[in-house]
């Protein structure tokens, strides 16, 4: 590869160099969500950024195989063992089937992920798709010596695992810090040692999702599928292991000791974190009651709106701050994300319509200046994919595109090559890279359309006739057009 691409290793504390272990192959593994209830913004915001990493991966001429998977069934409550189902309990409170919950959720996640212009992965494996290789696994883990079997349930001895390897390597802690900051959890009557967690849960009379296994009726724990589905599709060592920053402690750790036990491996070389979205400070969670829908951003319905903001909007939001630092959630951030979205997205326009102009003598500010804005859009992503130095050299692309097309610079002024380089750097980094699209592309008729509808519901607004405008937009959104009226008057309309 051309470029040198540096990331920030969890496993190591240290920005290394990326090197796969079967160039131009790269597997990468990025925990799914729990198809339990709708996805809320913090999700989106993780699997945006992942979505950047996979298509800068994809930009750099890599060959991806990118797994997430989705989580149907195992994920408890409480991450250590405590609790019910969260797709079973919300079966049994909706008096559904299991997999009516779990076909809602996935296609509702499907859905947002387009929404938000997202690739999809290559692989979807779910948990449930893969109990054969879950309960193989913990064969593999009981015959190597670090599992035990209490009354049909198998747990991890953590302990044991620690006296040859290292169960803290993630979070880089020890194991005596942890066994002192641990609250006695779940299944704690049949368990050896407090860190210890379940391969495989002996399921209850009432449980809705249960397999039989050599050691009886039962489900598997939430960290089994991703150690037995990553091998699976991955290998037993891969390149990149993502998820969200919470899921270091328990989940990742877990899995990593699972794989060391059962294959001798960390099953990635490079594990990568993103962090939180937060509200007030506060991480964005359904249990906390701070979560809101993307469809609450983009309708402005969520008491914290103070209007509606596009999918565009809300994904370049993300865009501005690295994957690694926690964004907080803001009105005014939001509004700021809008005009420099809309400028950036403007000045796309511009450049891939822009013929050059005849060539005269070269302008070296212009040429250099170009040359190495067009460099920093690498330069950002191969900082560990830093889109916020990425935008910035975007940015400072635009100015030249503008000035161009408003005829305040001469375009024949810098070599052919910079300007043909120019307008692909953009090209790429805007749409491809970034995963930007424009918003308003829509072609004449559909625009011209909504702009008659908008103005006859704005007359019946006017005139007081609420019944009718109000109509007009619930009919509106029921075929997927979102009606913002903004502060100057006007009414803008978005895709949902
Ligand atoms: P879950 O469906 O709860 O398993 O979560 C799916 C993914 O979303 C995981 O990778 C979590 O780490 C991530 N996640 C949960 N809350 C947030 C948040 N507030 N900000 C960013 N990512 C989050
Ligand atoms: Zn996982």
């Amino acid at each position: 590869m051309e470029q040198k691409l540096f990331v920030y290793n969890s496993l190591t504390r240290k920005k290394e160099e990326f090197i796969p272990l079967d160039a131009p192959h790269v597997g990468m593994y990025v925990c799914g969500p729990t198809v339990y209830s709708d996805v809320h913004l913090g999700n989106c915001r993780t699997f945006i950024s992942f979505d950047l990493i996979f298509r800068y991966l994809l930009h750099l001429g890599y060959k991806v195989r990118y797994v997430r998977n989705i989580t149907d069934a195992g994920h408890l409550e409480g991450d250590a063992d405590e609790g019910e189902d969260k797709v079973s309990k919300k079966a049994r409170l909706s008096a559904l089937e299991p997999m009516e919950i779990v076909q809602r959720y996935t296609v509702d996640f499907h859905d947002v992920m387009k929404i938000f212009n997202a690739l999809p992965p290559s692989i979807e494996p779910t948990a449930t798709g893969h109990i054969i290789e879950q309960i193989e696994l913990v064969k593999v883990i009981l015959e190597k010596g670090y599992a035990y079997e209490v009354d049909g349930s198998i747990y991890f001895d953590v302990e044991k695992y620690n006296q040859t390897q290292d169960y803290g390597i993630l979070n880089g802690r020890k194991l005596e810090d942890m066994l002192n900051n641990t609250r006695a959890l779940g299944g704690q009557h049949e368990k050896h040692g407090k860190l210890d967690f379940a391969l495989w849960i002996k399921a209850k009379p009432e449980h809705l999702m249960k397999w039989p296994s050599p050691w009886g009726v039962g489900f598997p724990g939430w960290h089994l599928e991703c150690s037995a589905m990553s091998n699976k599709y991955l290998g037993h060592q891969f390149d990149i292991h993502g998820g969200g920053m919470d899921l270091m402690a328990t989940h990742h750790t877990n899995e990593i000791a699972q794989n060391v036990a059962s294959c001798g491996n960390t099953p990635a070389r490079y594990w990568l974190h993103t962090n939180m979205l937060t509200v007030n400070g506060q991480k964005m969670s359904k249990s906390l009651g701070n979560s809101f829908l993307p469809h609450e951003l983009f309708e402005g319905t969520h008491a914290l709106l103070k209007r509606g903001y596009s999918p565009m909007v809300v994904r370049f939001f993300f865009l501005q701050a690295s994957y690694r630092s926690t964004v907080d959630f803001s009105n005014e951030a939001l509004d700021a994300a809008e005009k420099f979205y809309k400028r950036l997205a403007e000045a796309a326009k511009k450049l891939s319509a822009l013929q050059q102009n005849p060539l005269v003598a070269v302008d070296d500010e212009a040429e250099n200046e170009i040359a190495s804005a067009c460099e920093d859009c690498y330069n950002g992503m191969n900082d560990n994919f830093n889109s916020p130095k990425t935008l910035e050299a975007l940015n400072n692309l635009s100015k030249w595109a503008n000035s161009f097309a408003d005829a305040t610079r001469n375009s024949g002024a810098v070599s052919a090559a910079t300007f043909e380089r120019m307008k692909k750097t953009y090209n790429d980094f805007f749409y491809d890279v970034l995963g930007l699209k424009q918003e308003d592309n829509e072609g004449g008729d559909t625009a011209g359309l909504l702009g008659l509808i908008v103005n006859l519901r704005n007359q019946a607004k006017a005139n007081k006739d609420y019944a009718t405008s109000d109509k007009i937009r619930e009919g509106l959104k029921q075929i997927g057009f979102q009606l913002n009226d903004n502060k100057q008057g006007n009414t803008d309309w978005i895709r949902i």
